[in-house]
């Protein structure tokens, strides 16, 4: 058990855990940078305390003054949120050994998964699909890998194990490019990740992106809470997510959800994680887990009316899962426009002083940021200053309580992502439901041909 929670991190998810702590009656230590020092949500915690300079690697990664932070203000808990130390097999084991909890799953736990080939294994052992190809590292020698790629048939992409955030991976359309292209993402990945085993398995043309969320406690119950269709992506980062992923069939959602819950509960997986897959002509390809809470789960909770962060507190204190599944209701829709300081056009980042900030209210919309008037964006760190989010029973009723919402959100002092989020809106294509993960590039590409 733990009463006060020490928040390693930042911005909107700072405050997201700071409300779910004090929502339970938990006490919060926020930690900030030199940087985030004047963020509103610093100065609401119980406690606050700076862990260093603006650069990341000299405070929210500074896993010795996170753990020292714990100790001087008594906090028995650790969130890490998302991004930084919270995929950090190490840092949970040491917030562990230093008798704390590390409010996620275990570091054996992390470690399987941030393996992509060890996680592919226990995934097809759990009954997971998966994308057809080994689940295991490559061979050396030049005829088996010739062999297996020739069996799943091109084109095929050539992973790296200990591969993320979209680099390590290269598209392979014919024999005769295989070979080299293994020779290349192995270095690549010798060099930006420090393990240069690779894998390969067969290269989806037009996948969306859909994912599963669960939520599992430390005593064998794992629940899955419906999916998310995140496929308007932009170089690999997601742009506006929604759930539940508009047009597939509910029958073969729950067939899956339940693999992924009987998946941890197979593994022992703890607290809140994601499920990623591509979904491609009706069928359903693991990629991923995700071992930690993530940006979108707020479409989630608006159409199953579960607060995650607090769940994920509850199961990190040793609780039992109160919800069974049955008691997962899924209603309605709701959509996501990650709003960011960048250029509309040039997604070029825009740090500065907010001189005017007006957030979208009413029935049906939820804003989630850390952002005043008066307000300056770091530019340090992620792009990212608001989520508006939008609920409503039917998909059209979502999007269009999403087009008044952004109508009414004003930013004054620095350019955002609104003006495209309005435009995507607008597109038919998107509209209809069931874009696949290049749709957002080609439609970029056709608006301003470069
Ligand atoms: P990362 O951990 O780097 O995000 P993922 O395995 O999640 O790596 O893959 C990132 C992205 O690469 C996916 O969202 C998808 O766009 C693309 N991708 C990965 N595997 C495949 C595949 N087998 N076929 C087609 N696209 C893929």
């Amino acid at each position: 058990m733990f009463d006060k929670v020490l928040i390693a991190n930042r911005g909107e998810i700072a405050l997201r855990i700071q409300r779910a702590c004090h929502g339970l009656g938990i006490k919060t230590v926020a930690v900030f940078s030199e940087a985030d020092r004047h963020a509103h949500y610093v100065q609401n915690a119980d406690e606050s305390l700076c862990i260093g300079p603006a650069a990341p690697g000299m405070s929210y990664l500074n896993q010795t003054a996170l753990l020292f932070a714990a100790k001087v203000t008594g906090a028995q808990a650790i969130h890490p949120g998302y991004g930084f130390l919270s995929e950090n097999a190490g840092f949970a084991e040491r917030i562990e050994t230093a008798g704390l909890t590390f409010i996620g799953p275990s570091a054996a736990c992390i470690r399987t998964m941030g393996d992509k080939v060890a996680a592919k294994r226990a995934m097809r052992e759990a009954g997971v699909p998966c994308v057809p190809g080994p689940d295991s590292t490559m061979p050396t020698d030049d005829a088996s890998i010739l062999a297996i790629a020739a069996e799943i048939g091109y084109p095929v992409i050539v992973k790296a194990a200990g591969g993320g955030g979209g680099r390590g991976m290269r598209v392979v359309q014919a024999e005769a490019e295989l070979l080299a292209a293994i020779a290349l993402t192995r270095e690549e990945a010798r060099l930006a990740f420090g393990n240069p085993e690779l894998y390969i398995e067969k290269f989806l043309g037009h996948p969306r992106h859909v994912e599963i969320q669960v939520l599992c406690d430390a005593h064998g119950h794992a629940i899955w809470l419906g999916c998310r269709d995140c496929s308007l992506q932009r170089r690999h980062q997601k742009v506006l997510e929604e759930a539940p992923a508009p047009g597939i069939d509910p029958a073969l959602i729950a067939k899956v959800g339940e693999r992924c819950a009987e998946a941890c509960r197979r593994i022992g997986y703890r607290g809140v994680g994601t499920f990623e897959f591509l979904y491609e002509d009706g069928e359903f390809f693991f990629i991923e887990m995700n071992t930690r809470l993530q940006v979108e789960h707020p479409v989630t909770e608006m159409t199953t009316g579960i607060d995650i962060v607090q769940q994920q507190l509850r199961m990190a204190r040793g609780e039992v899962l109160g919800l069974r599944q049955e008691d997962v209701q899924l209603n309605g829709h709701s959509l996501e426009c990650r709003i960011n300081a960048e250029d509309p056009i040039t997604f070029m980042p825009t740090p500065g002083l907010i001189q005017r900030w007006e957030v979208p209210g009413g029935f049906g919309v939820r804003v989630d940021s850390h952002v005043t008037t008066g307000y300056r964006v770091p530019p340090y760190y992620d792009s990212m200053v608001a989520k508006v989010i939008t609920h409503g029973a039917t998909r059209e009723e979502a999007l269009a309580r999403m087009r008044l919402a952004l109508s009414e959100m004003i930013v004054d002092g620095i350019s955002t992502n609104i003006p495209l989020h309005r435009d995507i809106l607008d597109d038919p294509a998107f509209c209809a439901g069931g874009v696949d993960i290049h749709h957002l590039e080609r439609w970029l590409q056709q608006r301003s041909p470069t």
